[in-house]
């Protein structure tokens, strides 16, 4: 059996009487691309926050790397344990340029006194390198992060987190109010990232999905409705009626 880098059991949140997620069952192997779509309020986001422990199950369990005793860990915990998450809104710091928000990601706080005192290592400065080449910023690397376009701002911080090596990324709507070009370019990105990493990536642009999906999870009404290919699932009744009565 392949091993799994995220799997859910019967995992329900409630908030107050209302059901966001009901009894959801989700698994993914190591070093899987999944694209979870899903129409306004199918618990996509609640999906993340209780994976990130930013909301507590009210029942069911999640497991990550099958360590099934997330529950009791702070949000910062499971953080640290390799799950790395990228929202919607770009988090960088835009009074410093890229090689120094990706210098701060790599090493924290050892690395704060190493960026702004000029004595990173010779390796994180090799890392960052790297990693400004994979997100298309090399030739922007030293121009303060507030130039950046917003697309440019959404790679940095998706380098951002790479640096910090988490095991699995996860990606809130990272095509939000990106022009096309920059979109294809966010495909490649990811497709590149997925190479070396375990992504699920919440999506709402089917033709953005189709560039980097293999496996599409659909959730409705807090459960899965289905999943597989974009040509299966585009293609089943269930997931038209969903998106058709939206
Ligand atoms: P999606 O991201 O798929 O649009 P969400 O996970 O944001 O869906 O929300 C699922 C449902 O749970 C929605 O109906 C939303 O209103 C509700 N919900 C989410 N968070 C809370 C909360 N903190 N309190 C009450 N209801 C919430």
């Amino acid at each position: 059996m392949s091993e799994k880098i995220l799997a859910t059991e019967n995992l329900t949140v409630s908030f107050g009487g209302f059901t966001a997620l009901n009894q959801l069952n989700f698994s993914m192997d190591v070093g899987e691309l999944r694209v979870v779509i899903g129409p306004n309020g199918a618990g996509k986001t609640t999906f993340l926050d209780v994976i990130t422990g930013k909301v507590r199950p009210t029942s069911g369990h999640v497991a990550f790397k099958g360590n099934r005793n997330l529950r009791k860990l702070s949000e910062h915990q499971i953080a640290r344990l390799g799950i790395g998450r990228k929202f919607q809104t770009p988090r960088v710091y835009l009074n410093l340029t890229p090689r120094e928000n990706l210098q701060l990601s790599c090493d924290r706080p050892k690395a704060v006194f190493a960026s702004l005192f000029g004595t990173a290592s010779q390796a994180s400065q090799r890392t960052v390198a790297g990693l400004l080449e994979t997100i298309g910023l090399d030739k922007k690397a030293d121009k303060a992060a507030h130039l950046l376009s917003h697309g440019e701002k959404q790679w940095l911080e998706i380098g951002m987190l790479v640096a910090q090596s988490p095991d699995l990324l996860l990606v809130d709507e990272p095509v939000a109010g990106l022009t096309d070009e920059e979109t294809e370019l966010t495909g490649k990105l990811l497709l590149n990232l997925a190479e070396s990493h375990s992504i699920v990536v919440i999506e709402h642009d089917m033709e953005f999905v189709r560039q980097i999906a293999s496996q599409v999870t659909v959730l409705h009404q807090g459960t899965v409705l289905c999943e597989g290919t974009m040509d299966e699932i585009q293609t089943d009744p269930r997931v038209i009626e969903v998106y058709l009565g939206e």
